[in-house]
């Protein structure tokens, strides 16, 4: 089995040349971060993740993380111990407030990090990605009382972080949730219910655990208006970070899963002796609104997963392909095997999964500049545009991003043939632990009906017609140098997406089953044409450095290539997406429920 080699050149490519992420110096929160030490900080943390994080991928899955009669979870081997040295690095810090610990980059910079430590083991990822969730809405809504008791030893990752919304009876529909939290005379509250899928709820990695849990006040409007968000520490804490007794929270079971097998799935019953103690954030009712604000991060972290996974599952891909001898080429001997890699249909394979790969990589890491600028950018025009772009592009990351992991670790598997089928291989793992992606963090169906309901409809359609005109303008450019090859499709899918996006507008976006029902294919539409444009800027940029001359001849001729493809095997997909997008919901009412089988 491979293992994982990070991507360093077409990570800096991107971020350096096609995200530009050195123009983010310009914005003062990250101008004495000195970025320009990128290209090391890349290279170590590559080193590390490959030696330290990736060894522990197939033990996680074979071992995965068990339960005990005491409620308490033991990680697979090794794990403990690569944990406490990914911290002891301080990797999870990186893009969080000096002010709190952190290292002040850029979230960008803390995209690129996540997607090599996803890619060494996505079930480990899990638990900083939680943990860096609970840290944005701390940061984001909690007094400085809070943040000072709770966020250093969250940031360093001594401390993990996790997110508790999903109820039995409430999942996709988060508003359901009956969690209660009762106001004690000292101020705190009593938290009883039942949390279910918690990820990393429980485990051995870390001296105390933070959850963030929805609940209910008494008297609290009934729906998404009447959730309050509260810190329940597994151990309570004094104010100085020492911890004391346990909280009345325990794991009373973990779920067996198709993948992601180390990281513990748990339900947590919150309240068997009374009620476990928890801390206001914020203000009451407004939990909703408090996790919509860090929805935009956890939702990208999520979509990375599906570029990381299908990262590693095509980097398996190819190395098999690379050895593996079977039939002969139309123009080789009779008796003569090759490489499956001279076969086409093979390379057709390996080609799809490089090219949306790279693709991804310019989309979210351009998803994450956007959030940054939004954040941080003194400038508030500046700063709206970023929040609307963000907003725009997240349920794309997300859903686009998902969907894809899943389609190209698919196809890692049908490189390798029967042995891909076989676990030793390691292919099928990817296959596996990828598949909860599209479904966590709101399903990719409801990415969709975010897209379409919420997104599109921003200022009349117009943050979408803005990035259409951007593309339209990236078309201009490919003409006026020379790359008609390139341009022709892009306009071409352009123009079906302007198509579809109008029709939506005019026939209710979000509020009509015939603009929901073409949720789903455009969003695949919204993705693929982003991907496009994404990578057509890519492949001017590296024409342009061919022009000047560049040491990476062989890179940036590759990267024209694999632009070239997408335009003419992936892209044309958009035209037959539109009719699917515009057809409305006819056919999918006009059969009774009770008669579809
Ligand atoms: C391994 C794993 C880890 C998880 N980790 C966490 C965690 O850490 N914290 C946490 O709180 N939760 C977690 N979850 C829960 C996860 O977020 C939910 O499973 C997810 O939101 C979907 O909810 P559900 O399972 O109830 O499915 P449902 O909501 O029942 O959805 C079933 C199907 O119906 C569709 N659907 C539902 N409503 C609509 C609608 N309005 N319009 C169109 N289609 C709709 C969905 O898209 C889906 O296809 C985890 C789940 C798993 C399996």
């Amino acid at each position: 089995m491979g293992e994982y080699i990070p991507p360093i050149q077409d990570m800096r490519f991107t971020l350096e040349e096609v995200i530009d992420v050195y123009s983010l110096a310009e914005i003062p929160a990250f101008s004495a971060v000195g970025l320009d030490s990128l290209p090391d900080l890349l290279e170590e943390a590559g080193r590390f993740f490959t030696q330290v994080i990736s060894p522990t991928n197939r033990t996680g899955d074979l071992q995965g993380s068990s339960l005990n009669d005491d409620g308490s979870v033991t990680t697979p081997d090794g794990f403990k111990q690569a944990y406490a040295q990914y911290v002891e690095a301080g990797w999870g810090a990186i893009s969080f407030d000096p002010e709190y610990g952190g290292g002040g980059f850029p979230w960008l910079v803390g995209i690129a990090i996540t997607e090599m430590l996803t890619a060494a083991n996505m079930a480990m990822s899990l638990n900083p990605m939680l943990t860096q969730g609970s840290i944005h809405a701390l940061h984001a809504h909690g007094d400085s009382d809070l943040k000072l008791k709770w966020l250093p030893k969250l940031i360093t990752g001594e401390w993990a972080g996790t997110m508790n919304l999903t109820e039995p009876q409430a999942g996709s529909d988060v508003g359901a949730l009956t969690a209660k939290a009762e106001i004690q005379e000292d101020g705190t509250y009593l938290i009883t219910g039942q949390k279910i899928y918690i990820t990393w709820g429980e485990h051995d990695l870390t001296e105390n655990i933070i959850h963030l849990v929805l609940a209910r006040t008494p008297g609290a409007p009934p729906g998404t208006r009447g959730i309050s968000l509260f810190i329940v520490p597994k151990f309570l804490t004094e104010d100085d970070g020492a911890t004391g007794d346990h909280n009345d929270v325990k794991c009373i079971s973990i779920e067996h899963k198709l993948g992601i097998n180390a990281s513990p799935t748990c339900v947590l019953q919150f309240g068997d002796n009374g009620g476990a103690t928890g801390y206001l954030v914020g203000e009451e009712n407004s939990g909703m609104r408090y996790m919509f604000t860090m929805m935009n991060q956890a939702r990208l972290a999520v979509g990375l997963e599906g570029l990381a996974v299908a990262d590693r599952s095509f980097q398996q891909a190819f190395e098999y392909a690379l050895e593996r001898q079977q039939g002969r080429r139309h123009d080789t001997a009779k008796g003569q095997s090759v490489a499956i890699i001279e076969h086409p249909d093979v390379r057709r394979m390996l080609m799809t999964m490089k090219a949306y790969v790279e693709a991804m990589r310019c989309l979210m890491y351009l998803n994450a500049k956007t959030i940054d600028i939004a954040l941080n950018h003194p400038d508030e025009t500046e700063r709206q545009r970023g929040q609307e772009l963000t907003d725009l592009l997240t349920p794309l990351s997300k859903g686009w991003g998902t969907d894809l992991g899943n389609e190209l670790t698919s196809l890692g598997i049908q490189v390798h043939g029967g042995m891909g089928f076989i676990e030793e291989t390691g292919a099928a793992q990817h296959y596996r632990d990828i598949r909860i992606a599209a479904i966590y963090e709101g399903t990719n169906g409801i990415q969709a009906i975010d897209l379409v309901g919420r997104k599109l409809p921003m200022r009349d359609g117009n943050v979408v017609f803005e990035l259409i005109s951007e593309i339209e303008n990236t078309v201009r450019e490919l003409s006026d140098e020379g790359h008609d090859n390139i341009a022709k499709p892009l306009n071409a899918a352009v123009n079906d997406l302007k198509i579809a996006s109008t029709w939506l507008l005019d026939n209710g976006a979000g509020s009509t089953d015939d603009g929901l029902a073409g949720a789903t294919p455009y969003m695949r539409m919204f993705g693929t044409t982003v991907g496009g444009w994404l990578l057509a800027k890519s492949a001017l940029t590296a024409h342009r450095n061919l022009i000047q001359g560049t040491e990476n001849t062989a890179f940036m001729e590759a990267k024209i290539t694999t632009t070239r493809f997408y335009v003419e095997q992936l892209l044309p997909q958009v035209h037959g997406l539109l009719p699917m997008v515009t057809s409305g919901a006819d056919t999918l009412y006009n059969i009774d429920a009770e008669n579809f089988r």
